[in-house]
């Protein structure tokens, strides 16, 4: 007969700090929120070998009170909540009480804390979860946790991480979230002895991309403000030129606290849809503050993913707000013919990198039981605070190369606020020189070149003109005959029968066919001799593969939107007079600068430039 035994608590605690626990990235960031929600304003956090061997995480917050240090370390000890009444109304991150047990019972763990009160600090360390010191020590204001050799007890975990490198960029991730999260704070990173960015703590969120992601990132954003029924977004828009190849620079924030959200990503990449080619993402940072009511963070220890109450209103507000921001903004891209400038440092000036306090002193500090720390991390920690650290480019990750990388391939952007090229006034001036290649019309404007590419222009056109008719109620259905059948698998039709409605309203009359066929008599007359039954089938997948919804009046104008943009391929000669009549009427449109799948219709060169090109001009 199988004997039933009852765990241990060291046995218990271990299990469980596999919820809390997977890798140093959870670990920092469990110190790195204990250390936001003590009040600290300056956090330094520093790893080794990926966090594998070291993490130190040093605050200037209130401290633990001496008798509190041990029942901190306690499962479901916190002293943020007290009852589950005290959840709808959470500020705090962490409220679980279950981090510091977890990491305890993994690790060796070794706290120094001193509040304002007390006039001494206490040391205090623990392995596997078991007590091993505990000493009055001089110490200054705050808190400092050091955990070293995670997993050193549980061999199978360990097994799990992945190398030193790749654990440490996922923890440097989670610090540049951190600090965006948190402009307030100042945030110091250093990993294997060198600074890998510190920020100021002065709220300023554009300077701490800079510090972050660099000048050219930095420099290309607008700024973001929307406020909504219980709701306020603001943050940073990334303009098309650093548009991304993934979702990794969507980084949203709500009430602090850093999530992943396909409903806000869904939402922002609607917003930017007239602005993105396809297979691109949009860079941005934006802060939600959603009334705490609306939304529940309860759903993961990791607490990432979050759900929010009335989904769909929240999804077309954010939508609209990107998009009437990236429509306010005007961008040509502008063509640099220089070679690449060098990439040198991004002239971050020198500058006194916040200290909460003597790292060197408790750095230096080592004792028995645990490998000491050695000296190059005391080392570089007594020279950054010591000294000033210089910002150095040539040891960013390589990433931070590939973010520059990616972001040349369209160079430069040019502003006009005041004097719009794309404007009616300026139209006046437009000098239209001629047509290359059967595709570009040359324009000469003032000291510019202007290449405006007639199909993205075209397709521009004939899009703004169907959906301006399909928001007026104004399509006209063209018949087909004969009519084009289709089959369509049971998803396909489940779809089409939910959108049903919204296909008519565009112009399209299916009718059945017996079976899983249907036959398409009608469709939308704008639309007439493109490729119907390919773009039908398009519209059904796009639908079929949405996860996430809007409101019924946003589905049907993301249908059209679709369907027309699955159809319209400009492909045409023009006559010059033509052409004159395209830009015309392409300068009344609310967004002439990009083509409806996200490719520019005009870009521009610079007579510096030509000049620059036949060394008329030598710099
Ligand atoms: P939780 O954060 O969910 O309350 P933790 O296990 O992370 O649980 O921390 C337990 C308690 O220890 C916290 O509630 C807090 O009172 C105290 N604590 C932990 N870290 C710090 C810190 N850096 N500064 C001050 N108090 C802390
Ligand atoms: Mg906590």
């Amino acid at each position: 007969m199988a004997v039933i035994n009852i765990l241990d608590h060291q046995t218990i605690d271990k299990i469980a700090a596999g919820e809390v626990v997977e890798r140093p990235a959870n670990v920092v960031k469990e110190l790195v929120e204990n250390a936001i929600d003590a009040g600290a304003h300056a956090i330094t956090v520093e790893i080794k070998d990926g966090g594998i061997t070291l993490i130190r995480v040093t605050d200037n917050g209130g401290g633990i009170e001496k008798e509190q240090v041990a029942n901190a370390f306690l499962r479901h000890a916190t002293s943020k909540i007290t009852s589950a009444d005290d959840l709808t109304d959470l500020v705090s991150l962490g409220f679980r009480g279950e981090a510091l047990a977890s990491i305890a019972a993994v690790s060796m763990v070794e706290l120094i804390t001193k509040t304002a009160q007390d006039l001494t600090g206490i040391r205090y360390v623990i392995e596997g979860g078991a007590e091993r010191e505990k000493e009055e020590v001089g110490a200054p204001e705050g808190t400092t946790v050091l955990v070293r050799n995670l997993f050193y007890n549980t061999p199978p975990r360990k097994k799990f991480l992945r190398q030193p490198q790749t654990e440490g960029s996922y923890v440097a991730d989670l610090m540049e979230h951190l600090a965006m999260s948190n402009p307030g704070i100042a945030f110091k990173f250093v990993t294997n002895g060198q600074t890998r960015f510190f920020t100021t703590g002065n709220n300023d969120l554009q300077e701490i991309i800079y510090r972050i992601y660099g000048k050219e990132i930095s420099s290309a954003l607008i700024p973001f403000n929307c406020r909504e029924d219980g709701m306020s977004v603001s943050g940073l828009l990334g303009k098309p030129v650093i548009n991304r190849a993934n979702r990794n620079y969507e980084i949203f924030f709500i009430n602090g606290r850093y999530i992943k959200s396909s409903l806000i990503s869904k939402a922002v990449e609607e917003g930017y849809r007239e602005f993105l080619m396809q297979h691109k993402f949009p860079f941005c940072v934006l802060h939600f503050k959603i009334d705490t009511r609306r939304i529940d963070v309860n759903v993961h220890p990791a607490k990432m993913e979050v759900r929010i109450a009335d989904a769909p209103a929240f999804y077309d507000a954010v939508k609209n707000a990107v998009e009437t921001a990236m429509r306010q903004t005007e961008m040509i891209p502008e063509i640099v013919l220089q070679e690449k400038e060098s990439r040198g440092k991004t002239g971050v000036a020198e500058e006194s990198v916040p200290e909460p306090f003597e790292t060197v002193r408790i750095a230096g500090k080592t004792h028995t039981v645990t490998p000491p720390v050695p000296a190059a991390t005391a080392t570089a920690a007594a020279a950054a605070a010591t000294s000033a650290v210089q910002y150095d480019r040539a040891r960013e990750y390589d990433k931070y190369d590939r973010v520059r990388e990616e972001t040349d391939y369209r160079a430069a952007q040019m502003e006009l606020f005041d004097d719009k090229i794309l404007s009616e006034q300026a139209r006046a001036r437009y000098d239209i020189l001629g047509q290359l290649f059967e595709t570009y019309w040359l324009v000469s404007y003032e000291d510019k070149l202007l290449i405006i590419d007639q199909h993205a222009a075209h397709e521009k056109v004939k899009y703004e003109r169907f959906m301006k008719r399909f928001r007026e109620h104004d399509i006209v259905s063209q018949t087909v005959n004969p009519p084009i059948v289709i089959t369509m698998n049971s998803r396909e039709r489940e779809c089409y029968l939910k959108h049903a409605g919204d296909f008519e309203a565009l112009g399209f009359v299916l009718e059945e066919f017996g079976g899983n066929d249907y036959a398409i008599r009608g469709v939308p007359q704008d639309l007439y001799g493109y490729e119907e039954k390919e773009f039908f089938l398009l519209i059904l997948d796009e639908l079929a593969d949405e996860a996430v919804t809007g409101t019924p009046e946003s589905i049907r104008i993301r249908i059209a939107a679709m369907a027309c943009k699955a159809a319209v391929k400009g492909n045409m000669r023009l006559s010059r007079q033509e052409a004159e009549a395209l830009i015309d009427e392409l300068l009344t449109l609310e967004n002439p600068y990009h083509c409806p799948h996200g490719r520019p219709t005009i870009v521009s060169m610079t007579k510096y430039e030509l000049e620059k090109k036949f060394k008329r001009i030598v710099t």
